[in-house]
């Protein structure tokens, strides 16, 4: 990998925002059908063929590193569905980044970590998020559309056995959906030493059925967990999307993620790749940089520098949820890498 002395440096955009975060899309397929991310016909695949191959994975990883990004996390679709999942983690963690190897973590639905924990964890994974949105069986297979509650818990069992730690828990707050659910939420994330994170909903569902009624605000959850539990805040949260809170005291903490509501994309560092090698500088954006073309016609890796650094130049300094003008973007959540 050579990336010239020139633009080896780090991805800086126009507000003067560091980029150090990639979220790599492993696949845009998925064994679940959440309401909030797919309708229940699942949506257009991708093109296979147009499917970064896991060494043009690691290539663009490796020019990432040397323009500073020095966390990678996967995720998808379902990241666990692509086949060499493990071995992309593997040699993803080998990758030298300015601090050391790349951190790499992971973002799943959990319905393969009882097969699949223990060799992520030996490949080299240093964490990994889980969605849950319901512990309740019925409701689960409702809102994902698939019978699976049990397999979610048991991956969760497995990744704890594992060892991995914090292993955050991801909720996305739905009206009349799981918005009587928060409090025994919070109190399984507890139980398990789980970390668990309240995620406003967003404007990303193929379907086009988010609306701002249905969303239940940061405020909410923070109003509802408060009458349960005592709530104190905890910290910076920095470039972090989550503001923290410690509950009844500590240590366990709750964090909430008001990207709708109260944005924060002054603070963002983050990039990501869609599985077909499309290069986004923010989850909204209506723009794409075609690294797969570059990769396919023979690019050299300062080909691939230039035009991370041309994409994150050109990022807006939000997300624009909030303006009158909003578009959602053109591909779902599923097929963005979320
Ligand atoms: N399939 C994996 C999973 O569910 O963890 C990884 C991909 S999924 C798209 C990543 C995260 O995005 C999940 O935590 C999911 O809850 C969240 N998500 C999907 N659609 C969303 C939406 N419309 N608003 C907020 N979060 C959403
Ligand atoms: Fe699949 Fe994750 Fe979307 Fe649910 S949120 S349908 S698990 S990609």
């Amino acid at each position: 990998m050579t990336v010239s002395s020139h633009l080896a440096r780090p991805l800086v955009d126009s507000f003067g925002r560091v980029h150090r975060d990639l979220r790599i899309s492993l696949t845009d397929v998925c064994n679940l059908r959440c309401t909030y991310c797919m309708p229940a016909e699942g949506v257009p695949w991708l093109a296979r063929e147009n499917i970064l191959a896991t060494e043009e994975l690691v290539r663009v990883a490796e020019v990432a590193a040397a323009l500073g990004i020095v966390e990678v996390r996967l995720t998808g679709g379902e990241p666990l569905l692509r086949r060499d999942a493990v071995d992309v983690v593997r040699q993803m963690a080998a990758i030298e980044g300015e601090d050391g190897p790349l951190e790499v973590s992971m973002t799943t639905n959990a319905l393969r970590l009882v097969k699949l924990a223990g060799p992520l964890a030996e490949a080299g994974l240093a964490r990994v998020n889980i969605s849950l949105d319901t512990i309740r069986a019925e409701r689960f297979a409702e809102l994902t559309r698939r019978d699976r509650l049990q397999d979610v818990l048991d991956g969760i069992d497995a990744a704890i056995e594992a060892g991995f730690a914090p292993i955050k828990l991801n909720a996305v707050a739905m009206r009349d959906v799981n918005d009587d659910e928060l409090v025994d939420l919070v109190r399984f994330a507890v139980d398990k030493g789980c970390e668990i994170r309240f995620i406003e909903q967003m404007p990303l569902d193929a379907g086009h059925i988010w609306s701002r009624v249905k969303m239940v605000t940061g405020e909410e959850i923070l109003a509802q967990l408060g009458e349960a539990f005592e709530l104190t805040p905890v910290g910076e949260r920095g470039a972090a999307p989550a503001e923290q809170f410690r509950i009844d005291g500590g240590p366990s903490t709750v964090g909430v993620i008001r990207s709708v509501s109260k944005p924060f994309c002054g603070a963002c560092d983050r990039v990501r790749i869609t599985a077909d090698g499309q290069l986004r500088n923010c989850l909204f954006a209506r723009e794409e940089s075609d690294l797969l073309s570059v990769l396919r016609a023979d690019g050299s890796d300062d080909d691939l520098a230039e035009m991370m650094h041309t994409c994150i130049a050109g990022k807006l300094p939000g997300h624009g949820i909030n303006d009158p003008g909003f578009l959602q973007p053109d591909r779902p959540m599923s097929a963005i890498g979320g």
